[in-house]
């Protein structure tokens, strides 16, 4: 580690332990299974009852005046006459899966709406710039903040895309940040912003990672990753440096995920490149991949590899329309992204379901291009089978793991329910979501957060954010 990544790292520590979420700078430095997640709900058991259950499971579909059980964080049994443990009525209610969510750089979203409207306040150059001055324990707030405003949403699962891995430190604080939050999540660990494009990432902050990831998985939650440069960054990037970071996300037998083929890039085939170079498989997400032609399509699916889109960041930025029907045609596995609040504003996954659809009926001009439950599903069960996690979670299944979200339209912007699936895609903000639950813990009751001060959040994340601007210069 080098002297200023050490500084870093134990000014972070100690900002951790500020927090309260860790209670000396010993648990700071290594990870406990003890904390945070004893701060967490107890996983009880419990029975929601009398509500209009969307299942998202093909063969149990939607069940009115259901119940849901859910019994040491997993779904036991879902119908009529099912039960046990506290009751909780769901009367008047809409219960659905927690919305998976499958590529998201939480690291920056303390750069909330920062991308501006001239080309040098641009996305790519404000978070390369002000991303260099982060230390471990900016990290760590921003992604307080993203992983608290995913649970307030109704995310269950999330991306944390890390592509801002100064030390090992800032890898660890964006860990630790998902975990003091319970929420179920990947941690794909990335490169630093404004590392040289001739210059391969350090491989030792995943190496560490993944020799002890058992100590990081927070009972399993937490699954580890690979936040790869790929080809291209600006221009194109040289075997030498890209092959040693793919071929070690091999080794370490970690998923990769790659952004690849936005439309500004539409000159170079990149997919077709990436085929070619035998960097594309299972174990691989594409990330955009907007820029494709039918034959990239025929070898996204050959490769088995999935792809996230992220619409909400992709319209914002001038990526264009993702081709969400030609990919699903295939059978390739899609997942729909938050990407950046930089770019997003706020990360309402509804809203942004809500752009796949209409953005594919734009498309095709055509209003029954895409159903609203096939966008439900892009945010659920297929969500989850583009991270590969669908056997645990993504559908209200017995024995699924017990992530799921309770909407009540009992509010102005819902009030009347008419088609569930078209009002929950159409209307949902997060002020509806009432209750949540990951992992059988409710996180979310009664519209409010359980287990995180929203207070401090906000307040940390402030913090954060004026002091990059005092290290910056920022006015
Ligand atoms: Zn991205």
């Amino acid at each position: 580690m080098c002297e200023i990544c050490r500084r870093d790292f134990v000014r972070g520590a100690a900002a951790l332990g500020a927090t309260g979420l860790f209670s000396s700078p010993l648990m700071a430095q290594a990870p406990r299974s003890d904390t945070p997640s004893t701060r967490l709900p107890a996983r009880g058991e419990f029975t929601i009852t009398n509500a209009y259950v969307m299942t998202m499971d093909g063969a149990l579909g939607d069940i009115a005046d259901a119940s849901v059980h859910v019994k040491n964080g997993e779904i036991i049994a879902v119908g009529k006459d099912v039960g046990g443990g506290e009751r909780i009525d769901g009367s008047g209610m809409i219960v659905m899966p927690g919305l998976v969510e499958t590529h998201w750089h939480m690291w920056n979203t303390i750069f909330r709406s920062f991308a501006g409207d001239k080309p040098e306040d641009g996305y790519f150059p404000t978070v390369a710039r002000f991303g260099q001055q982060m230390t471990p324990d900016d990290i760590f707030q921003s992604t307080r903040l993203a992983a608290a405003e995913a649970i307030n949403s109704g995310m269950t699962f999330v991306h944390s895309w890390c592509h801002n891995v100064r030390s090992r430190a800032h890898a660890e604080a964006d860990i630790r940040a998902l975990t003091a939050a319970g929420i179920r999540a990947r941690h794909s660990c990335g490169w630093p912003q404004g590392l040289p494009d001739t210059q391969s990432a350090d491989q030792a902050p995943i190496e560490s990672l993944a020799r002890n990831w058992k100590d990081w998985s927070n009972e399993g939650l937490l699954t580890l990753g690979m936040g790869w440069r790929g080809q291209f960054r600006a221009g194109p990037i040289k075997a030498e440096v890209y092959q040693p970071e793919f071929d070690n996300a091999r080794k370490l037998g970690l998923p990769i995920t790659v952004h690849v083929a936005a439309a500004a890039h539409r000159a170079v085939n990149q997919v077709e490149l990436l085929y070619k170079s035998n960097l594309m498989g299972k174990d691989v997400q594409l990330v955009h991949a907007l820029a494709v032609t039918p034959a990239e399509i025929d070898m996204i699916k050959e490769s088995g590899a999935s792809i996230s889109t992220s619409p909400g960041s992709e319209l914002r930025i001038g990526y264009g329309y993702p081709p969400i029907s030609e990919w699903l045609a295939k059978g390739i596995p899609v997942g729909i992204s938050i990407d950046t609040s930089a770019l997003t504003g706020s990360s309402n996954m509804f809203g942004v379901l809500k752009l796949a659809r209409d953005s594919e009926n734009a498309r095709a001009e055509n209003e029954f291009k895409m159903t609203a439950r096939k966008a439900l599903e892009l945010g659920t069960i297929e969500g989850a089978r583009s991270m590969g996690i669908d056997d645990k979670v993504g559908s209200l299944t017995p024995g699924k793991r017990a992530d799921l979200i309770m909407i009540s339209p009992n509010a102005l912007n819902m009030a009347v329910v008419t088609d569930p699936a078209h009002l929950v895609l159409e209307a949902t903000t997060p002020e509806n979501v009432d209750t949540v639950v990951v992992d059988g813990r409710i996180l979310k009751r009664g519209g409010k957060l359980t287990a995180i001060d929203t207070s401090e959040v906000i307040a940390g994340a402030r913090t954060a954010l004026a002091g990059i601007r005092e290290r910056t210069k920022w006015r």
